[in-house]
């Protein structure tokens, strides 16, 4: 079992849950990201995945952290079945949604989605 020696920030739900002391229904992992089950599904496939690193928002995002989170979230799709259609979707700031500031794509697919979202 390999270990991950990350910047944690304190008192922050998606922290704990890619340091393991919150449970999540993990889907994918590596050294970078952690993708898990979101607790309250907006489709049959709805997926987290975050940074290990403790990051706010897409807005501070490292260059290096990019690409690996990206190809996580195409990996996760492709893995639950629906790398041919799926929405990548990212909240960032209050008014667009964001209720957990810890950067997370949210995957969703395996239904019809609307557009524009609401
Ligand atoms: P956002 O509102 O864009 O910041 O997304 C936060 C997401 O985190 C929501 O879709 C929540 O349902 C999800 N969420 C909150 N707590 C948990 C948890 N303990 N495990 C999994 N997903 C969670
Ligand atoms: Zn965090």
């Amino acid at each position: 079992m390999r270990t991950f020696h990350i910047q944690m920030s304190e008192d922050c739900l998606f922290c704990k849950i890619s340091a393991g002391t919150i449970p999540a229904k993990i889907a994918y992992q590596d050294e970078h990201c952690v993708a898990f089950h979101d607790i309250n599904p907006q489709a049959p496939v709805h997926v987290l995945v975050i940074p290990r690193k403790h990051v706010p928002s897409v807005a501070d995002i490292p260059d290096d952290l990019c690409a690996p989170l990206l190809s996580a979230a195409d990996k996760v799709a492709r893995d639950l079945g629906v790398g041919e259609s799926y929405r990548l979707v990212t909240n960032k700031g209050a008014d667009a949604g964001q209720s957990v500031f810890h950067l997370h794509w949210h995957v969703l697919g395996g239904r019809r989605l609307g557009w524009p979202p609401g």
